[in-house]
C-alpha cells in the first residue's frame, strides 16, 4: 500500500476544498438560479406590463373623461382661462402631452403642450404602449346632446413615462433576482460542500493514510461524523473491509510462518533420508558387484568387465587373456573336513589370486569352487605363465583349519585372444577364427570365450587334474560360426 497509498494521497490534495463536488455544485446551482431568475424575471416583467398597460388606458380614460364637461363648458362659454385651468390640470397626468380645445368652427380656443424633450419617446413607447396617440373628442351639449358638437377636445398621448417607469420596474426586477438566484446558488453550493463534500474528503484521506495491512498496530477509526447517513454508512462499512482484510492477512501470515516451518522441517528430512538412501544404494551395490565370502567380485561384475574388455581389444592393439580354474575334488574336502573347511579354503583362494595378480587384473568367484581371472593386456604366453604360477601357488598353499593344515589343487583352463599386430604371425586358420570373433557382438564372444575356456578346464579334469590346458584357437570353427 505504501508507494500507491502516498501517491493517492497526493491525488487527493487536491480535494482539499471538496473541489470537484462543491465547485460543479455551485456551477449547476448557478446555472439553474440564473435559468429560475429569468424565468421569474419574465414573468414579473410581463404581468408588470399588463398592469401598467391597464393603468395607462385607465388613467388617460379618466382624465379625459373627467375633463370633458369642464371642456363642454369652456367651450360653450368661449372661456378660454377655464380651458386653461382644465389643460392644466389635465397635463398633470403625465402621459398627456398636449392638450388643445378647437372650438365648432375649427379656432383654437386653447392649446397647451409640455416643452419638447420634456418626455421623449423610444421605440418601446411605439411597441409597449401603441406610441404617441392623439384623441379626438368631440364636445357635445349637455342638455342636448344630438346637436351638433360645440367643438373639439384634442389630446394627444405619448407613454414615455410608463416605458420608463416598466423599463425602471423590469430592470430593479431582474437585478433584484439575479443577485437573489446568485446568493441562492452560493448557499447551495456550501451547503453541499459542508454537508457531502467534506466528510467524504475527510473519509477518502482517512481510507488512504491507513494501512490494514499493518497488522501489528491497532486500526486507526475513521474521522468522527454525528450525522445516521450514507456518509456515515461508507465509514462504517470501510472499517468493516478494514477488519476484514486485517483478519485475511493475519491468517496468510500464519499459514506463511506455518508453511516455512514445514518446509524446514521437511528439507531436514529429505536431506537425511537421501543420505540414508545413498549409503544404502552404495551398500547396495557392492553387494550386487561382490562375493559376500571372498570379497572378489561376482559373476556380473566378471561379465561387465570382459565386454568392457573386448571392445578395448577390438579397437586397440593388445591382447587379452582369461583364466579359469576350479577346486579338484571340493565335495570331497567338504565332505571329509566339513563345510567351514571347504569356505576356508575358498577365501584362502581368493587371497591367494588377490595378492598374485596385478592391479589391472580382475580375479572373480563364478559360483561354488569356480574361479577366474580377466587379464587385459596379456597374451597367451603370458596367460600361461601366470596360470602355471597360480597351479603352483595353489598346490603349495596350506589352510589353516581346526589345528590342521588343508592342502589342494586346481585345474585350470586359459584362454587368449592375441593383439591385431600379431595377427601376420598367426596360424591362418587361427587369424581367420579371431577375425570371425571379431565381427561378433560382445555379449555372444564374451559367452563364447567362456564356453571355450570351460570347456579346456574340463579337458584338465580329465586329462588328470592340477594342470593348465590353454585353449587351441584353431579349431573352434564350430562354436564362433553358431
Ligand atoms: P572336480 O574336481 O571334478 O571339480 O570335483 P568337485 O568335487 O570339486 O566338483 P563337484 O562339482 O562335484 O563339487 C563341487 C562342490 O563344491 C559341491 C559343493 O558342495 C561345493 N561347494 C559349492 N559352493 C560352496 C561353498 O560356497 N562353500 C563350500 N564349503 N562348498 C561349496
Ligand atoms: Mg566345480
Ligand atoms: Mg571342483
Amino acid at each position: 500500500m505504501s508507494k500507491t497509498g502516498k501517491d493517492t494521497v497526493q491525488d487527493l490534495s487536491g480535494l482539499k476544498l471538496g473541489s470537484s463536488v462543491a465547485t460543479r455544485q455551485l456551477k449547476y446551482s448557478l446555472l439553474a438560479a440564473m435559468l429560475l431568475g429569468f424565468v421569474i424575471t419574465a414573468f414579473q416583467i410581463f404581468t408588470d406590463y399588463q398592469w401598467l398597460e391597464g393603468v395607462y388606458q385607465q388613467a388617460n380614460e379618466r382624465v379625459v373623461d373627467s375633463s370633458l364637461p369642464v371642456a363642454a363648458e369652456a367651450v360653450t362659454k368661449k372661456d378660454a382661462a377655464l380651458a386653461e385651468v382644465m389643460a392644466r390640470g389635465m397635463m398633470l397626468q403625465r402621459s398627456i402631452s398636449s392638450v388643445k380645445i378647437q372650438l365648432g368652427d375649427g379656432s383654437v380656443l386653447y392649446q397647451r403642450k409640455r416643452p419638447v424633450g420634456e418626455i421623449p419617446t423610444s421605440r418601446w413607447a411605439e411597441k409597449l404602449f401603441g406610441g404617441l396617440q392623439q384623441l379626438e373628442i368631440p364636445l357635445q351639449n349637455e342638455n342636448n346632446p344630438s346637436a351638433d358638437a360645440l367643438g373639439t377636445l384634442v389630446v394627444a398621448l405619448n407613454p414615455q413615462v410608463y416605458v420608463t417607469a416598466f423599463m425602471s420596474r423590469s430592470a430593479w426586477s431582474f437585478l433584484a433576482n439575479m443577485v437573489f438566484a446568485a446568493t441562492m446558488a452560493v448557499v447551495f453550493a456550501s451547503l453541499s460542500y459542508f454537508v457531502f463534500s467534506r466528510p467524504l474528503v475527510k473519509l477518502a484521506h482517512y481510507i488512504v493514510n491507513s494501512d490494514p495491512s499493518d497488522v501489528k498496530r491497532s486500526l486507526d477509526m475513521p474521522p468522527t461524523y454525528r450525522h445516521d447517513d450514507e456518509v456515515q454508512l461508507l465509514s462504517s462499512v470501510t472499517v468493516g473491509l478494514f477488519g476484514m482484510i486485517r483478519g485475511q492477512i493475519g491468517q496468510l501470515q500464519r499459514a506463511r510462518d506455518d508453511l516455512q516451518d514445514a518446509n524446514v522441517n521437511l528439507e531436514t528430512r529429505v536431506e537425511s533420508r537421501t543420505r540414508a538412501l545413498n549409503e544404502a544404494m552404495g551398500k547396495l551395490e557392492v553387494l550386487a558387484s561382490t562375493d559376500p565370502l571372498t570379497g572378489l567380485a561376482n559373476r556380473r561384475i566378471f561379465m561387465m568387465r570382459l565386454e568392457e574388455n573386448l571392445s578395448i581389444w577390438k579397437r586397440r592393439d593388445t591382447p587379452m587373456s582369461i583364466i579359469l580354474l576350479d577346486i579338484d575334488r571340493f565335495k570331497l574336502l567338504n565332505d571329509t573336513y566339513g563345510h567351514q573347511a571347504g569356505d576356508a579354503v575358498l577365501v584362502s583362494l581368493a587371497k591367494l589370486l588377490r595378492y598374485s595378480l596385478r592391479d589391472i587384473d580382475l580375479p572373480a568367484r563364478l559360483g561354488g569352487e569356480e574361479f577366474a581371472v580377466l587379464l587385459p593386456g596379456e597374451g597367451a604366453e603370458g596367460a600361461i605363465i601366470l596360470a602355471e604360477r597360480l597351479r603352483s601357488a595353489v598346490e603349495q598353499d596350506a589352510v589353516a583349519f581346526g589345528g590342521k593344515h588343508l592342502n589342494y589343487t586346481s585345474s585350470f583352463g586359459v584362454i587368449s585372444l592375441p593383439a591385431q599386430g600379431t595377427a601376420g604371425k598367426l596360424d591362418a586358420q587361427v587369424a581367420k577364427n579371431v577375425a570371425l570373433l571379431k565381427s561378433r557382438e560382445n555379449t555372444d564372444v564374451a559367452d563364447i570365450l567362456y564356453s571355450l575356456v570351460d570347456a579346456a578346464l574340463y579337458q584338465a579334469k580329465e586329462t588328470g587334474r592340477n594342470r593348465c590346458m590353454p585353449v587351441d584357437l584353431a579349431n573352434l570353427a564350430d562354436q564362433i560360426s553358431t
